[in-house]
């Protein structure tokens, strides 16, 4: 059997990403939807031939505990109503797929894994990179020790917002921050599968801000260097004023480099042996197939939500350490 997914909100993500990769996976289909508007409903009804029984509405939201066709709710709306989304799907007693950053808080990420736990239901957060090849490879590089001790990691992830000064990525409250919380967060996942730790301190610091007019809630940009347990040291930055988009990795005999590192498609690597050959794979397919085995076979996702709490554990240090401009332990 296939499991139901229902996706909540019908933004950019859902609509150009995830709704596409429901139509190739094999394990789990787009069953429903929720959304606050009857006009994107009904083209969406169309577009998937989702029955009117599973479309939902916020106000409704909660009567989807009663439905057995979903079996999954993927949140992905604005970062601050993950947690409230998160918590009313476990409650509705569905197994959750929450988008990145898990939440703007780390006691919302305890919120929303006690939830999930007491309704006995799976946690997951988005992290679609653990199931693309080129990052997996640089997992077992750094975790196995291929080329010796990691030593350095250098990241970044930035692009340039468009000129609309409302967008919830701009406004503190709904984001939770700026381009670290919403793509930073690559490069600080990226450091911690490289080594397989969690780093233990960071020291970091915000950039100026040329457009004050965007940039009056979020930090433009910001830097940042996490220390970890073993040794390895990991430069990172993110922007919503340049494009950036690349990994880096050193050890103790060979280095390797992902250039683009975070994107959808078209990741590029090599080593210092030579050009890495992996293929590029629908990552957010295989990444909703992988928790829709996690569910059928009762295991554990390799992105659980302590994951996705410890990340937002290393960006709220990331900021305080920018802030006070303190070394900051985590
Ligand atoms: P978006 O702005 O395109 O979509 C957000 C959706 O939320 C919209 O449909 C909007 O109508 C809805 N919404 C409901 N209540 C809202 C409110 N109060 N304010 C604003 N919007 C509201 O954003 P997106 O790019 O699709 O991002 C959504 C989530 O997905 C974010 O958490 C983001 O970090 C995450 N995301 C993840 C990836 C990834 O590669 N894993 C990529 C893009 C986005």
């Amino acid at each position: 059997k296939k499991l139901g997914i229902a996706l909540v909100g019908l933004g950019n993500y859902s609509t150009n990403q995830l709704a596409p990769a429901l139509q190739e996976t094999e394990k789990c289909y787009l069953a429903g939807v929720v959304t606050g508007s009857p006009p994107k409903a009904e083209e969406w009804k169309k577009k998937y031939s989702i029955p009117g029984r599973n479309i939902y509405s916020y106000d409704t939201y909660d009567q989807i505990k009663d439905n057995p066709d979903i079996d999954i709710i993927y949140v992905v709306l604005p970062n601050a109503m993950h947690a409230e989304y998160t918590i009313r799907a476990a409650e509705a007693g569905k197994h959750v797929i929450c988008e990145k950053p898990m939440a703007t808080s780390e006691e919302d990420c305890a919120r929303m894994i006690e939830a999930c736990k007491r309704n006995n239901r799976k946690l997951s957060v988005g992290y679609r990179l653990h199931f693309e090849p080129h990052n997996q490879r640089v997992m077992e590089l750094g975790q196995q020790q291929v080329f010796g001790k990691v030593k350095k990691i250098d990241g970044a992830h930035s692009f340039v917002v468009s000129n609309d000064p409302d967008r919830w990525r701009l406004n503190k409250k709904l984001s939770g921050g700026g381009p670290l919380m919403d793509v930073g967060i690559y490069c600080v996942q990226a450091a911690c599968y490289t080594t397989g730790e969690t780093p233990v301190a960071v020291t970091a610091k915000f950039g100026e801000v040329t457009r004050p007019v965007y940039f009056d809630e979020v930090e433009q940009s910001v830097s940042w260097q996490l220390e970890f347990p073993g040794g390895a040291v990991a430069n990172g930055s993110s922007s919503y004023n340049e494009n950036k988009n690349f990994l880096y990795g050193e050890a103790e005999e060979g280095w390797w480099r992902l250039q683009p590192a975070y994107s959808y498609s078209g990741i590029e690597g090599r080593t210092s042996k030579g050009p890495m050959n992996y293929p590029q794979v629908n990552q957010q397919a295989r990444q909703m197939d992988a928790f829709a085995e996690c569910v059928l076979e009762n295991r554990e996702s390799r992105v659980p939500g302590e994951m996705g709490m410890r990340d937002v554990r290393i960006l709220m240090a990331i900021y305080e350490a920018a802030r006070t401009g303190k070394r900051v332990l985590i």
